[in-house]
């Protein structure tokens, strides 16, 4: 029987150069990690024969050699490490020319760069790098942190890959963020009341500015999230205005995890509505999936609330999913004047969050 390729040591070369006249047990280690490789050899086991060289030669361009139909060092290496699928020994970091090598650790390389976590070239050689990467993420999935991938860390790749599956860069952190949450405990919540200082907004009708509705809407949804086990941080105290931008960099240097900006009957269209970031086609779908569960949450205070794909300053410039709320109804505006019911638009945003969070 020949060895399995996962099995064989790669240390253990054959003795010699290979090449077509050859024969022997090297020859049929060869042609048993071509043939698992997928790369068919006819009746020739054992005898270097033009059917092996041709599997050679085809292996060989294929990952890049020279294609002289020999089996050199160069190419002898390059059959152990593609042979290394993931999951068959745990990689971890070694010394300084000992580094392990192989497709496993590509692969593992591949997966940890496609979830956000910088693993470097995808060299397939376990350098420092993937270290960190492979730290960082057993850091955020709960696992020990201890720099050795195994079992445990590519059942946790897998789940989340499976999960999370494809997407922007930018996209699948978000969802891995998301994913990785247990509720909404933990998580850091930006809450921008729009407007402030000489900015009061819009007049409702009993002559309340915005600038102070929202602050109040705000203030109850920083509670409930606070009594929630997260962590609200407010834009602006009550009589500050803050810009725009000034507000999206505090969200960003914070790093947030969401941000959601409070207005109140700013549009030129009547009615409630949630917007997240879109343009020309190109849209935060977690940012979405946040307008919608706030939008829910709202309905029963506000009635029909549409979700709208917008591409607001707030929702550009901020880096985590965002939304803007404008809590306008037909007939609220003597309801605004009443704090339990600015408290409960301010309770049902949170819900939406929480809800978000699942
Ligand atoms: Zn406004």
């Amino acid at each position: 029987m020949p060895a399995t390729p996962q099995r064989s040591g790669g240390a253990i070369g054959p003795p010699q150069r290979l090449q077509q006249g050859d024969e022997g047990s090297a020859v049929l280690d060869v042609q048993a990690r071509l043939i698992a490789l997928g790369y068919p050899i006819g009746g020739e086991r054992g005898a270097f024969g033009p059917s092996t060289e041709s599997a050679v030669k085809a292996f060989q361009v294929r990952r890049g050699l020279s294609p002289d139909g020999l089996v050199g060092d160069h190419t002898w290496r390059e059959l152990v490490e593609a042979g290394r699928t993931l999951g068959s020994r745990t990689l971890y970091l070694r010394g300084p020319g000992r580094m392990m090598r192989g497709d496993d650790v590509r692969e593992l390389q591949r997966r940890l760069n496609a979830l956000g976590f910088d693993s470097g070239k995808e060299d397939g050689i376990f350098g420092f790098s993937t270290d960190g990467a492979v730290r960082e993420f057993q850091r955020n999935t709960g696992l020990a942190a201890d720099g050795y991938a195994g079992h445990d860390t590519f059942d946790a790749l897998d789940r989340l890959r499976r999960r999370i599956g494809p997407g922007s860069k930018a996209e699948l952190r978000e969802r891995l963020a998301r994913e990785l949450a247990v509720g909404v405990g933990g998580r850091a919540v930006f809450l921008d009341p729009a407007h402030g200082g000489h900015d009061v907004g819009h007049l409702t009708d009993p002559g309340i500015p915005e600038a102070y509705l929202v602050y109040r809407v705000a203030e109850s949804t920083s509670e409930a999230l606070a009594g929630a086990g997260a962590t609200p941080l407010l834009s602006r105290a009550v009589q500050q205005g803050p810009d725009e931008d000034r507000r999206c960099e505090i969200a960003n240097a914070r790093s947030a995890d969401l941000a959601v900006s409070f207005h109140l009957a700013c549009r030129a269209d009547p009615g409630p509505t949630v917007a997240f970031w879109s343009v020309e086609g190109r849209q935060s779908a977690t940012g979405r999936e946040l307008a919608e569960a706030i939008a829910e949450a709202l309905r029963p205070r506000l009635g029909p609330t549409q979700v709208l794909g917008r591409n607001l300053p707030f929702l550009r410039q901020t880096r985590m999913p965002a939304v803007v709320i404008d809590l306008a109804a037909a007939g609220n505006d003597e309801l605004l004047g009443e704090d339990p019911y600015l408290e409960a638009l301010g309770q049902a945003v949170a819900t939406g969050i929480e809800t978000y969070y699942g």
